[in-house]
């Protein structure tokens, strides 16, 4: 049943909240595409392309890149074949800006977004799960070094390298709460009034939000 449904699906939350993980989970269980602008800019990065290396010089300040660079990457992308069933967005929109392209662009295809899944979780917890966050060099998977360990330190479990973010230290983790609050929050109340969004709390074990947020997706189809 879940295969027939089109799902159309943005995560918001703060940096930590959970959405890279959550949305990793979903993939597998939908079997649609999670989008992740923070995993392309990354890879970008390590392609050591132009964007990549125009990305970092905002990402290690924990700003934004700008607008129309972060449109052009998502329309590309959800236009593409293998989203035509569907897709999940994390992290991405970040800033009215966004999500108001974003909306364009759906309404060019005669399409809307089906869920705004917001996970609520409180700053300092988002804080702290920066701070012990790892991920894989290969395959992008997150741990945390006492929250959700990896089976064998330093490795993932498909044997790969974890690392530490370049923008998970304090300072910068700091910098990305204050933009979020100033550039991202406005979101709530913008999907709020199109009475798609859905607050999960963020703060249970990864399976139990994990269920909640399932359960948010699936509800009256
Ligand atoms: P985001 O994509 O929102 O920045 P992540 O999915 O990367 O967040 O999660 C941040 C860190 O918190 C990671 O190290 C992850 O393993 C850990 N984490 C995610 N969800 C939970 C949870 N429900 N409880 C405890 N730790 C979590
Ligand atoms: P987190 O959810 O942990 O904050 P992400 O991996 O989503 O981290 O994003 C990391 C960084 O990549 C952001 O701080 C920002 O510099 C850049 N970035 C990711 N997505 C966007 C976006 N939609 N708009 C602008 N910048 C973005
Ligand atoms: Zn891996």
């Amino acid at each position: 049943m879940v295969g027939e449904r089109e799902f159309r699906v943005v995560l918001l939350g703060l940096p930590g909240a959970g959405k890279g993980t959550q949305g990793k989970l979903l993939q597998q269980t939908l079997g649609i595409p999670t989008i992740s602008t923070g995993d392309m800019l990354r890879e970008a990065m390590n392609s050591g392309s132009e964007l990549g290396r125009m990305a970092r010089s905002y990402m290690q300040k924990g700003e934004l890149v700008p607008d129309s660079v972060i449109v052009r990457m998502v329309e590309e992308t959800i236009g593409s074949e293998r989203c035509a069933k569907g897709f999940i967005l994390d992290g991405f929109p970040r800033t009215y800006e966004q999500a108001k392209a974003l909306d364009g662009v759906l309404e060019a295809w005669g399409k809307t977004l089906t869920k705004v899944l917001y996970f609520n979780l409180p700053e300092e917890e988002a804080v702290r799960r920066i701070s012990g966050r790892m991920a894989c060099k290969s395959c992008q998977r997150m741990y945390h070094n006492l929250f959700n360990p990896p089976p064998t330190s330093g490795r993932c479990e498909c044997g790969a390298e974890l690392g530490i973010r370049e923008d998970d230290k304090e300072e910068t983790v700091r910098k990305r709460v204050v933009v979020y609050r100033s550039q991202t929050l406005p979101l709530l109340e913008y999907y709020g009034q199109k009475e798609i969004l859905c607050a999960i709390d963020a703060s249970p074990t990864i399976e139990n939000v994990q269920k909640e947020a399932l359960k948010a997706l699936c509800a009256n189809a």
